[in-house]
C-alpha cells in the first residue's frame, strides 16, 4: 500500500521576503485557521484586519477539551505548528494512550511510545488555543475587530467563518472533577451512531461528549446513555456541570477561491470526515492561504497539493467505518491494541492507491448540505454562498 505524508511538505517555510504594504489583508472569523493566517501574513510584513462576529475567540466553543492528533504525519504536530510560526502558548499536554470500550467487549487499554494526541482547550478562558493564538495574532500587530460580522464581502479577504451546516454533531459536558488524567473512547452505535463518545480529564477538569453522525434526532438519547454508560463502568466524580452541544461540517471542493475570496478551515469543509479532527487542518490551510498570498502562489495548487489527499482519505475512511458495524469496531479495537497505534492510524489517514478507488461513491454520499437560502445569487458577494461553485443553482 502506497502511503504518501500528508503535512509534511507544508512546514517549509514561506520564502518571501518580509513586505511593507498599506492596504490590509482582510480575514473573516477568528478561529484557529483565521488567526493562523493573520499571523502568519504580519510576520511577513503584510497589515491584517480579522473581523469576528462573537465578543471574543473561541465563543463557539465551550471549555472543551479536543484533541490535536499526531498520528498522521512523521513529524510531531508540535514541531509542525512550530514551523509554521505558531507558538505553544496554550495548554497542549501530550497523551500517550487512552481506554477504549466497544459493545460485549472488555475495555483495551491502548499504549503509544509517541503521544497519541495532545489535548488542547477551546473556548474564550485563559490556557485555551484560542486565547493562545489570539495573544500570538495581537503580538504580531494584528488587528481583530470583534462584534463584527460579515456577511457580504466585496474584494479580496481570507474566510475563515467555521462551519455551516452539520455533518456531525456534539452533545457533551464539561465539569470539574477528582479523576485522573485520562482518556476514554467509546464506540457503539446506541451511544454515539456512526461517531464516537469520548471522556478527557486533565488536571480536576473534564469533557465528555458524544458526537453522532447519523440519527441527530437521538442526540438527547444518546447524551444519557453515554452518561450512563459512563457511570455505570468508571468510578466518576462530575461537579459543575455545563452542558453544550456543537457541530461540525466536512466536504470536498475543486476550487476553494471564490470571487477572490480564500476559504479556509471548516468554511472550505477542511475537516478530518472519519472522526472530526479539524484543527490540524484549519491551522495548516490558514498558513497555506497567507504563503499563497506572501509568495504570491495559487492557493488551490498548494492546498490540493499538501491537504487533499488526507482529505478524501477522511471521506473514504467516513464511507467504510459507518459501514463496519459492532463487529468492525471490536475488530479495529484489538487493531489499535495490538500494535503501535500510531502506526496503524497512519497508514490509515494517508493516501493509499486502492482506498481512493472508492472516491467516486465517498465523495457523491458525502456532498455538502450548505447552502445559503439567503442569497439571490446575483452579483454575490456573500462570504459564505458559492455562486459558480456547483452548490449554487
Ligand atoms: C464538540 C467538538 C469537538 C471537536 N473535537 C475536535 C478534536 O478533538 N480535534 C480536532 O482537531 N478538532 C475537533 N473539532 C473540530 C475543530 O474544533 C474545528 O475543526 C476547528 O475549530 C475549525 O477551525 P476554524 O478556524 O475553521 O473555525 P472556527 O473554530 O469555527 O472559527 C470560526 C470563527 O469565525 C467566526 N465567524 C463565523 N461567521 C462569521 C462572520 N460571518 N463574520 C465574522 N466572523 C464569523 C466565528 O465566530 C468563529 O470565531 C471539534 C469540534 C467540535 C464542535
Amino acid at each position: 500500500m502506497e502511503v504518501k505524508e500528508g503535512s509534511s511538505i507544508v512546514c517549509k517555510a514561506v520564502s518571501a521576503e518580509p513586505k511593507i504594504m498599506d492596504e490590509p489583508i482582510n480575514i473573516i472569523g477568528a478561529g484557529p485557521a483565521g488567526l493562523t493566517a493573520g499571523i502568519v501574513l504580519r510576520k511577513h510584513g503584510f497589515p491584517v484586519k480579522v473581523f469576528e462576529m462573537s465578543p471574543e475567540v473561541g465563543h463557539r466553543l465551550n471549555g472543551d477539551f479536543q484533541g490535536l492528533e499526531n498520528w498522521s504525519s512523521e513529524k510531531d504536530i508540535t514541531d509542525i505548528l512550530k514551523s509554521v510560526g505558531i507558538e505553544i502558548n496554550f495548554l497542549c499536554e501530550p497523551y500517550y494512550g487512552g481506554l477504549v470500550y466497544a459493545p460485549e467487549m472488555k475495555p483495551v487499554e491502548i499504549k503509544s511510545d509517541r503521544p497519541i494526541f495532545y489535548l488542547v482547550k477551546r473556548g474564550m478562558m485563559p490556557g485555551t488555543l484560542d486565547m493562545g493564538l489570539k495573544e500570538q495574532a495581537l503580538s504580531a500587530g494584528v488587528e481583530i475587530l470583534f462584534n463584527h460580522r460579515l456577511d457580504k464581502f466585496e474584494g479580496k479577504a481570507i474566510v475563515a467563518t467555521g462551519p455551516k451546516g452539520a455533518d456531525a454533531v456534539a452533545a457533551g459536558i464539561t465539569f470539574t472533577t477528582s479523576m485522573k488524567d485520562q482518556a476514554v473512547v467509546i464506540l457503539d452505535d446506541n451511544i454515539a451512531p456512526k461517531g464516537y463518545a469520548y471522556l478527557l480529564v486533565n488536571q480536576g477538569y473534564g469533557t465528555m461528549v458524544t458526537v453522532l453522525y447519523r440519527e441527530y434526532r437521538k442526540e438527547y438519547e444518546c447524551f444519557e446513555r453515554m452518561m450512563k454508560f459512563f457511570k455505570g463502568n468508571m468510578d466518576m466524580d462530575i461537579k459543575n456541570e455545563k452542558r453544550f452541544g456543537c457541530y461540525g461540517n466536512f466536504f470536498i471542493w475543486d476550487t476553494q477561491v471564490h470571487h477572490s475570496k480564500l476559504y479556509v478551515g471548516e468554511s472550505a469543509g477542511f475537516q478530518d470526515g472519519l472522526w472530526g479532527f479539524g484543527m490540524r487542518y484549519a491551522i495548516l490551510s490558514g498558513y497555506l492561504a497567507a504563503k499563497s498570498l506572501i509568495e504570491d502562489s495559487d492557493y488551490d495548487m498548494l492546498w490540493q497539493r499538501e491537504l487533499r489527499p488526507m482529505l478524501e482519505t477522511s471521506l473514504i475512511n467516513r464511507f467504510l467505518f459507518e459501514r463496519i458495524g459492532h463487529h468492525g469496531y471490536r475488530y479495529l479495537i484489538k487493531k489499535f491494541a495490538n500494535g503501535n497505534p500510531c502506526d496503524f492510524l497512519k497508514k490509515h489517514y494517508n493516501y493509499s492507491f486502492f482506498k481512493h478507488l472508492l472516491l467516486p461513491i465517498a465523495r457523491k454520499k458525502y456532498e455538502s448540505r450548505v447552502k445559503d437560502q439567503n442569497c439571490n445569487h446575483e452579483n454575490c458577494t456573500c462570504v459564505w454562498c458559492r455562486c459558480g461553485a456547483k452548490i449554487c443553482p
